[in-house]
This record gives structure tokens, sequence and C-alpha cells, in this order.
């Protein structure tokens, strides 16, 4: 089997739901299996809904209306039997009828749960599955709709930010899936959201169909999965920064997560790690242009002569100053500290150590509450806490960048020459990545310069990194 996970981003208008359907049913070794976003912009909406209806109740009917119409104007104009036509515009209203009733629930009550919010907006992907299902049918290729939550796709962990139980669903999901594809039939299953234990709705976060659809691949052990966006894949670097950014070819799975985690906006950062986990091959394509080679990923490490093969970026990281003449020596401290934000669910990117402070790397939107909820502790030692918060990260990504001699030479001097001070190192706990907090300001030269650094001979639209 193969697995094809299509984005948001590929289901603009009528026209790009006509270029899905034919790729899916271009022929190819191996029954396929797709994993599916919401129509473009759907996602937004709900969530627009959701805030809305915490207001007042009034604007629910146009906030309802706007989804009927779309997706009635989609399924009527790209659908030409009438009975399928009428069982997909009933499976439509069913779904906007659910929506109705939990959007006037948080209207009445005024408040909504990061539980019930995370029903409302898996909405979009269960209206689009049974839509393109619905489409497949009538062109030819029988195709069913699947609500991942409802066929064994097990998550646990917060609401919003999910994590698939990859052995609970790769013992379920086989069988309900499956089934259907000895039978001929190509299973349309939304991506985005599972089930808890307890068989509530829950999300993976944004853009989390990529992960969806890796957790999919490795439950049913798919020979590989496509990854098709309005992206040709990874590049050497972001092209708004680089316009000669060049594409790349080829991924080890160590790499594309290290891109996908920090900077990189391409996947969901938590896709890597089930096809990791069973060896699944992945490939990005873009659905606007399928004859552009993409960018595998795969187990194999495959060194590029340069070794650096992208410069990435994430502006959303700071840093909070722990200081204190002598915390270096304080039994405990980093486990104080750690705790107090572990129990408030703060998640800690990284941790930049020395004798008299202790650099926490968050997520900048977490700064301000963690350093309250830390100063709340009175913890001994803590002189002053000092939040940083007009910084970036930067990273360099490589397989083979922390054995070969003399790179972070040449990615510090370049940095220097660029004009930039470099703040802090995250030393080297990645094999194929290096990272450094710079001031934000400071970013689009830097980047500029390392990437001029290792690729220095392109023009735009030549090349690319073969391996
Ligand atoms: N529809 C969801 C979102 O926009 C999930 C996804 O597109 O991957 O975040
Ligand atoms: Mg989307």
């Amino acid at each position: 089997m193969i697995a094809l996970k299509i984005g948001g981003s590929s289901l603009k208008n009528l026209d790009s739901l006509d270029q899905v359907v034919r790729l899916i049913q271009e022929p190819a070794e191996g029954k396929k299996i797709v994993i599916l976003s919401a129509l473009s912009g759907v996602t937004d909406h709900l969530l627009k809904s959701v805030a809305q209806a915490l207001q007042t109740d009034r604007r629910i009917n146009g906030l309802l209306d706007y989804l009927q119409t779309l997706h009635r104007e989609w399924i009527v104009q790209a659908i030409d039997s009438l009975p399928i036509r009428s069982k997909v515009l009933d499976e439509t209203d069913y779904l906007l009828s659910r929506l109705e009733k939990l959007l006037y629930g948080i209207a009445y009550t005024g408040e909504c749960t990061r539980r019930t919010r995370d029903l409302v907006v898996s909405m979009g992907e269960r209206l689009a599955a049974h839509l393109l299902a619905a489409c497949l049918t009538d062109r030819g290729t029988p195709a069913v709709g699947l609500e991942a939550d409802k066929i064994g796709m097990i998550a646990t962990g917060d609401f919003g930010n999910g994590n698939a139980d990859l052995r609970q669903t790769e013992k379920k999901l086989p069988q309900t899936v499956v089934p259907l594809v000895e039978q001929g039939i190509l299973p349309v299953i939304t991506g985005f959201f599972g089930a808890t234990p307890d068989n509530h709705t829950i999300t993976f976060g944004r853009g989390g169909t990529d992960y969806s659809a890796a957790v999919v691949a490795a439950a049913l052990n798919c020979r590989e999965l496509q990854i098709w966006k309005d992206v040709d894949g990874f590049l050497t670097a972001d092209p708004v920064i680089v316009p000669n950014a060049q594409p790349l070819y080829y991924l080890s799975y160590d790499e594309a997560a290290e891109l996908s985690y920090f900077g990189a906006k391409i996947l969901h950062p938590r896709t890597v790690e089930p096809l990791a986990w069973r060896n699944i091959p992945a490939l990005i394509k873009n659905t606007y242009r399928p004859d552009a080679p993409g960018t595998r990923i795969g187990v194999e490490k495959r060194p590029h002569d340069g070794i650096i093969k992208s410069v990435t970026f994430n502006p959303r990281i700071g840093s909070l100053r722990l200081e204190g003449a002598s915390i270096g020596q304080q039994v405990g401290f980093l486990h104080r500290v750690v705790s107090v934000l572990s129990d408030r669910d703060i998640n800690i990117i990284s941790v930049i150590t020395s004798q008299t402070a202790v650099n926490l790397l968050l997520e900048k939107n977490d700064i301000v509450t963690s350093k309250a909820y830390i100063e709340a502790k009175q913890i001994p030692y803590i002189d002053n806490i000092e939040p940083v918060t007009d910084v970036a990260l930067v990273g360099v990504v490589g397989e083979g960048l922390a054995t070969t001699p003399g790179l972070a030479a040449r990615v510090f001097s370049a940095v220097a020459e660029s004009g930039t001070n470099v703040e802090m190192i995250v030393s080297g706990a990645s094999q194929v990545a290096q990272y450094f907090i710079i001031k934000e300001a400071d970013v689009v030269r830097t980047i500029q310069a390392i990437h001029r650094e290792f690729f220095p001979v392109h023009e735009p639209g030549n090349g690319g990194v073969e391996s």
C-alpha cells in the first residue's frame, strides 16, 4: 500500500480538487490510501467560529452558512451522479448539524474547553473526507470517507496537541482499513485528529495531518508515504530570505526531523517519528508541479559534499536567563526549575548552563508566564531572572556535521563576517544539527551569509542538492 497525504493547500478550489483526483487515480504499484486535511481555510474558519460563539450566538448561522455553501458548491459542481451527490450532501448536513449544536452549546455556556474545541475543529477534515471520497467514487474509483477517531487512530496527551499511541493504532487501524482495501475500496481517512482511549476527539496541533499520515503509513506498514503540498519540498533555506535557495532531493530522518522541529514550516514537527519507527520512506511533492522531483526522506544517511544541507531559523524561540553566582554548584537546582515548568505543562526546548547562569530556551509565548511561576516558587540562589525575547534560533543541518573538523568554524566565521554577534550556542546534542541564538534583527543577513558560504555558486532555479 501507498499512503497519500493531501494537504489543505492542495484543496483551494475546484481545479485543485480535479488535480488531486487525477493524482490519486494515477496508476501505481500497490493500492492507495488517502489521508486528508480540511479544505483550504476551513480550520481557521472553525477556530474563528469558536471565538465568535464565545461572544454571542448571533453569528453562528452565518458561520455555518459559509461552510455549507462552500462544501455544497464543490459537491454540486464536482459530482455528476445524483445518488452519490445526495448521499454526500446528507453527510455534510449531518456534520454541520452536529457543529451547530456544539457552537450553540459554547455560546450558551460561554465556555469552550480544549476538548470541545478539538471536536469543533475536527469537523473540517470530516467534511472534506466525505466530499473527496464521493468525488472519487463519482469518477470511477470507489472510495469511502473514514473518520479517524472511529477507526482506531488512538491518541493521548493534551487536547490540541495529542500524540498518537502507535502501538494501539497499529493494532486497531488495520482491522478497519485493510478489509476495505482488499475489496477494492479506497479509504479516504481524516487527518489532524484521533480518539483518546476514552473516546474523545483529540487533535495533533496545526498542520497535524502530516503527522496523521505518517502514523497511518506506519500502522499499515505502507511502502511509502507521499505528502502532497503546495511547495516542492525542503530547500537549502527559506526562499523569502534567500531567493536562490536550492531544492533538497534527499534528507535522512534525522535531518528532516531537525528541520521540521526547529524551523522550516514544511512538515508538522513530529511527522518523522512514526516514519522512522517503522522505516517508512516519505516523498514530499508539489500538487501543482507534480513533475518536480520533491524531497525524499528515508533511513539512509547521505552526507552531502559540503555537509550543510539547509540553514533554518525559528523566531518563536527565546530564553529565560536565571542568574545567580553559585547556581552551578547547587545540587538539584535544575530539577526544581524544570519541575515548576513541567507542572504547568510548559515545554523547555533546551537548556544552556554555566556556573552563574542557566538559560532556558522556551517558546516566546511561554517566557513571561514562566518567569512568574519561577519567581513565585522563590527558588534559592537565583539573584535575577531575565527574559530575552528579541532573539531567534538559527540552525544548520546536515549529516556528518558533528564529525567534520572545521565545520563549526566555517559557520561561525561566516556569521561573524556578516557582523552578527552569536549570543549562545546550543552544543552538540544532535549529530546532524548545530543551533545558536542571535538577535532577531540579525536573522536575514546571518542566514544569507551562511547560505553564501555553503552554496556559493547556484543561480535561481538551477541545480539542487542531490544527496
Ligand atoms: N486542517 C488542519 C490545519 O489546518 C490540519 C492540517 O491541515 O494538517 O491545521
Ligand atoms: Mg490545513
